[in-house]
């Protein structure tokens, strides 16, 4: 479903131009006619437990056709789709596939990933971490910005980190920044079958999961027959970033 055009300053090229509605994830990757709502932010975290487990139901209307926001204008919107898109939803069909053809209860899988162009995934999640939040993102972290538009570039300091896991239970997460007193600056984004986080300005690596940044690198490590990764599986119920209590731990029960 179209959700039409809006002129508004695209968060790639910064021209002020007609936006596209931007799939976030993109829609090739398990996002096409995604149901949702709009929730006030602050509504949602007051009451996180009432609309997780005690079926409060939000009174905006119900969305649908896919959920995404109007971030860059149709050029940088198919510069992402040919550059990255391909090699997002490749990963995304390859982890899918793995969690669900195994039981439900494991807790963290090992799989290879050498068929996978790290770089571009870096990229795309980049891209999908600017275009989820506001304009002040990247005035603030103008860093960001080239790494996604020069498609050749490794280049990215260490004052940004980035980490991911798998998920296929729970609720949705933002990629919104949050500034938290236990890991400091965080952009956290979920979406089955992952979630990442970007961390900023930390020296201290979030131990709990598995760390991405290196994927930058891919050029040099490319050649390696076989590349490992191990990926733990978290439940997100509720919207605060770096929380994976379980169901049962959210609900008191041992
Ligand atoms: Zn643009």
């Amino acid at each position: 479903m179209s959700k039409g055009i809006k002129i508004g300053k695209c968060k790639l090229c910064l021209e002020t131009k007609e936006l596209n509605f931007e799939h976030i994830p993109p829609r090739s990757a398990f996002n096409k006619d995604t149901k949702y709502y709009i929730l006030d932010r602050t509504e949602y975290y007051q009451k996180a437990k009432e609309y997780t487990f005690e079926n409060l139901k939000p009174k905006s209307r119900k969305e649908q056709g896919g959920i995404g926001q109007f971030s860059f204008c149709f050029d940088c919107n198919g510069f992402l789709g040919s550059n990255y898109v391909r090699t997002y939803k490749k990963f995304a069909q390859i982890a899918m596939n793995i969690i669900l053809s195994n039981n439900n209860n494991a807790k963290a899988f090992e799989f290879d990933i050498s068929d996978i162009n790290l770089l571009k995934f870096l990229k795309q999640i980049t891209a999908i971490f600017i275009a989820s939040n506001k304009h002040s993102f990247i005035e603030s972290y103008p860093e960001l910005l080239e790494f996604v538009k020069n498609e050749k570039s490794t280049k990215l300091s260490e004052r940004f980190r980035f980490y991911m896991y798998l998920n296929n239970e729970g609720q949705n997460r933002s990629g919104h920044i949050h500034f938290t007193n236990l890991f400091g600056t965080v952009c956290e984004f979920t979406y089955r079958p992952f979630g990442f986080v970007l961390s900023i300005d930390n020296p201290k690596r979030i131990m709990q999961l598995s760390e991405i940044t290196n994927f930058k690198h891919y050029e040099k490590i490319k050649m390696v027959d076989k590349l490992p990764i191990i990926l733990n599986k978290y439940p997100t119920y509720y919207p605060f970033p770096l929380d994976y209590r379980t169901e049962k731990e959210l609900n008191g029960r041992p």
